[in-house]
């Protein structure tokens, strides 16, 4: 017999919730975590955006994940005691060339049934965020929100414990062997735990575990994300988020400006693909940069109102060049029947959406439901 029901490769957000999910059905679960520590990795280096859904393609996982997240994350956080707000989100044409992508995210967010979408003049805008540059229209999102993502890790790492689910830390996962019932999973040093159902929920190194299991047809592209942060008194210039619009081919949705949980403002994040799944390096863009994207939107904001304020990797699935901003939430058991199952792609809004995808994963993969 295998000694757990579920291994969960992959500390994050993601991984945690899933974990959390088949844990709370009864399974016994462990999660395997080659860092010492939970969600060392995206899911404390992000935005900490709960995402509405709004701008994510329709038709897509990733947008069904993400509405059905932020619905989740809002009912899931307090009762975590994790800090949550539902601050909204502002989403800036600042000049007319822009105004067509908005109203295209406007029927996005009705396809989506995203609720709470309302057209802005730039002096209701304002109103919203007084030191925002005037603009030629935005759209006001009630739903999108922030959560200490740091917290959330924090909160779902305690209440697996609570649940009786082991965490096996500085578990760097190198092999897997299939058994007569189950999965031999092992790193490098010897230690092995086994496992009947397997989630590789491995990040920007799902691709690299997915081969361990024999599927070696997958990519993800590591893609940086840099922050700075407003210090001094310009902190008080953003209340909520504000979104504008990046270059067309731009591998994301964009430098953004967002007011977290704890009251910093990040300015961030960028998008460059990198070589490794580890940052480069910071910081790797200058505060002048930066202060050169916010000011368009905060005008009066220099570098000397800037620190750097660290980076992220993104697990993106798109490659360099595709002019394509996301790919897809991708989930699935290859090949069918082996008993495990990878997540491809969970870049943003993977953390809006985990408590919405480990649902999806419990609902398909039923394990320890008596
Ligand atoms: C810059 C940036 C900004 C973002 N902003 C937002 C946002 O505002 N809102 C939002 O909803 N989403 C955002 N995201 C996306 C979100 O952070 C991720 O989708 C989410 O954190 C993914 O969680 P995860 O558990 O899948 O991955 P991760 O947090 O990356 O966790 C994967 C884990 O797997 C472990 N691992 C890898 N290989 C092995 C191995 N061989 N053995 C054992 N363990 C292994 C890693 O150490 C890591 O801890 C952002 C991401 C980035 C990078």
């Amino acid at each position: 017999m295998p000694a757990y029901d579920v291994a969960v490769v992959g500390a994050g957000v993601v991984g945690l919730a899933i974990a959390r999910a088949f844990a709370q059905d009864g399974a016994s679960v462990v999660v395997l975590e080659r860092q010492p520590g939970p969600g060392r990795e995206q899911s404390t280096h992000n935005s900490g955006v709960v995402h509405s859904g709004a701008f994510t393609r329709p038709g897509t996982l990733r947008a069904r994940l993400a509405v059905e997240g932020n619905r989740r994350m809002f009912d899931e956080a307090p009762r975590l005691g994790v800090a949550i707000e539902r601050c909204g989100t502002l989403v800036v044409a600042r000049v007319d060339a822009d105004v067509p992508r908005l109203w295209e995210y406007e029927r996005w967010a009705a396809a989506n049934a995203v609720d709470g979408v309302q057209r802005l003049g730039s002096s209701e805008a304002k109103e919203i965020e007084p030191a925002l540059a005037p603009c030629a229209a935005a759209l006001w999102v009630t739903s999108g929100g922030r959560i200490d993502a740091a917290g959330l890790v924090r909160a779902l790492d305690n209440d697996l414990a609570r649940l009786g689910a082991d965490r096996r830390f500085d578990f760097d996962l190198a092999s897997a062997l299939r058994g007569d019932s189950g999965w031999t999973l092992s790193t490098r040093l010897g230690e092995s735990v086994e496992a009947e159902l397997v989630v590789n929920s491995a990040g920007v190194r799902a691709a690299r575990v997915a081969g361990l299991f024999g599927s070696t047809g997958h990519r993800v592209y590591p893609c940086l994300g840099e922050y700075a942060r407003v210090v001094g008194e310009k902190r008080s210039w953003l209340r909520t988020m504000v979104y504008g619009f990046p270059p067309p081919g731009y591998p994301g949705i964009g430098v953004h400006l967002t007011r977290t949980t704890s009251g910093d403002v990040l300015i961030g994040p960028t998008a460059t693909y990198i070589d490794s799944m580890d940052p480069p390096p910071l910081p790797h863009t200058s505060l002048a940069t930066f202060a050169e994207l916010a000011s368009a939107y905060l005008p009066g904001l220099t570098e000397r109102d800037l620190e750097p304020a660290g980076a992220g990797v993104r697990a993106k699935t798109v490659p360099p060049g595709s002019g394509e901003a996301f790919g897809e939430f991708e989930i699935v058991e290859e090949p069918p029947g082996s008993g495990v199952v990878h997540l491809f792609g969970f870049e943003s809004p993977g953390l809006t959406a985990s408590f919405a995808t480990a649902d999806h994963v419990r609902a398909h993969w039923p394990v320890g439901r008596t």
